[in-house]
């Protein structure tokens, strides 16, 4: 069987969240397990590889397109799309303008590359490349389709001005096509015109055909529901395993390495050593959860906590985070960038990973921080349900503290949950042991996935 993934980020090549680490490590597994796989990604600023062939893209105009290669992944060029700093906006401003044009042309490419080669299966992931099952259905090709939804929340909608662009019959503008409310929605294309939908995890599967999660695609997503799947991410343990990580002050496999860990990330970060530290790595946006956290990281202080924050995201958060680095400068420590090494360093040195999400569809954030034995306190939605259970100190059983309710009170409840555990160090050291040893390796959802395309392949 060979599949085609198609992605708009992939570890190692271009990042901004988990879509990279899934894209990045699931074609492997899928390999071993006897499937062919190729990848299919932009060729942004500074990826380099080896020329394979050139291709004409008819948009509007024709646009000459080249393909470069290294090992199984494919970079679509077009240095006046790509080449630029950020993947989808620029640093300060918003998106760019020309998002839509972008990804039609790299979606337009990638078809064009599946048409001229054999695959069985075409996986596309997010928006980015969620009008290709749209184009390999209107060219009656028969190569199946599979579309995985990392986030909801980003929809690829465009002006309907734009619609001339995509190339396609004005038969698919519609509200039963790609049209939402006059715009051109990708997502859409995605969900409707692929062979199987799949989500990032079971609980998510189920949340986005309700109006709370929905994103207004919610009757969409219900019409599609006997084909729609949830399959939870797996971690890339190549890459994050405390035993053999090489980005972290000094490797370990129990609690005593992990404490050696946060005394330098303690001095690194210039905070107080003795203090439980909660971690946080995250986009910062509205859906991580900061309108609710930001009202009451002072309280969390107070009750004890340092605090170390890795994102980059909205401005308005910025300026709050900041702020309350000067108030509490010895127990506050916030770095406004992306930087994969600090990341892997506060994974390590933390006691504690905080994700407050409004939705997460799956989150690896509390699968990294488990397997580096920094508890999670997080919401119980999404993906972070299916993983996270509350730590039961008398039976000792769970992994880390929920809380539900979408709310500043919730949040500081289960910190303080969290705090009181910290204090007896005994039951802490277990707890923190314990979360090392839960395994979310890619071998069972990987399997899931082969089931899934072997199925449409029957069809
Ligand atoms: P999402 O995909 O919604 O951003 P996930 O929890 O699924 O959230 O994945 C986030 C991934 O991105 C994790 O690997 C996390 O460590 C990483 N990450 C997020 N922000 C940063 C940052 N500023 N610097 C380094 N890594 C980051």
């Amino acid at each position: 069987m060979k599949v085609a993934f198609v992605a708009s980020e992939v570890v190692p090549f271009a990042k901004t969240g988990g879509l990279a680490d899934v894209a990045g490590a699931l074609p492997g597994t899928l390999n071993k397990l006897g499937i062919t796989t190729v990848v299919f990604l932009p060729r942004y600023k500074g990826i380099k590889g080896t020329f394979v062939k050139a291709l004409n893209i008819e948009m509007q105009k024709t646009h000459a397109v080249k393909i470069f290669k290294e090992t199984n992944v494919y970079f679509i060029d077009y240095p006046e799309y790509f080449e630029r700093d950020g993947l989808y906006g620029s640093k300060n401003g918003g998106d760019y303008h020309d998002n839509c044009e972008r990804f039609t042309l790299f979606c337009k490419a990638v078809t064009q590359m599946i048409s001229e080669d054999n695959y069985d299966i075409v996986h596309c992931h997010d928006w980015q490349s969620a009008m290709i099952p749209l184009y390999l259905k209107s060219a009656g090709s028969n190569v199946k389709s599979v579309f995985t939804i990392h986030n909801l929340g980003y929809q690829g909608k465009f002006a309907g001005s734009k619609f001339s662009l995509l190339g396609i019959d004005k038969k698919y503008f519609t509200p039963e096509g790609i049209e939402s409310h006059g715009d051109i929605s990708f997502l859409k294309a995605g969900i409707l015109y692929s062979d199987a939908v799949t989500t990032v995890s079971e609980n998510y599967a189920r949340e986005i055909q309700t109006p709370e999660f929905g994103f207004g695609l919610e009757d969409v997503l219900k019409k599609r529901s006997d084909c729609l799947y949830g399959i939870i991410n797996g971690l890339d343990y190549n890459l994050w395993d405390p035993k053999t990580d090489n980005l972290i002050y000094q490797t370990y496999g129990g609690f005593a390495g992990k404490t050696k860990n946060k005394a330098y990330l303690a001095q690194e970060c210039n905070i107080d050593p003795k203090r439980p530290f909660i971690g946080m790595i995250s986009r910062i946006a509205g859906q991580k959860g900061f309108d609710i956290l930001t009202k009451v990281l002072d309280e969390t202080v107070e009750m004890g906590f340092n605090f170390v924050l890795l994102g980059f995201g909205e401005e308005k958060y910025h300026v709050k985070l900041k702020n309350l680095e000067e108030i509490y400068p010895d127990k506050v420590s916030i770095h406004i960038k992306f930087d994969n090494k600090l990341a892997h360093r506060i994974y390590a040195g933390s006691d504690f990973f905080l994700m407050p999400s409004k939705y997460e569809p799956c989150g690896l954030g509390q699968l990294i921080s488990l397997k580096y034995g920094s508890v999670p306190i997080v919401r119980k939605t999404g993906g972070l349900a299916d993983t996270i259970e509350e730590f039961n100190p008398k039976k000792l059983s769970g992994n880390g503290f929920l809380f539900e309710e979408y709310s500043s009170h919730a949040l500081v409840d289960a910190v303080s949950r969290a705090h009181s555990i910290y204090c007896d160090r005994d039951i802490f050291k277990i707890l923190s042991e314990q979360c090392m040893e839960y395994d979310f390796s890619w071998e069972q959802s990987a399997k899931k996935y082969k089931k899934l395309y072997a199925s449409l392949l029957d069809h």
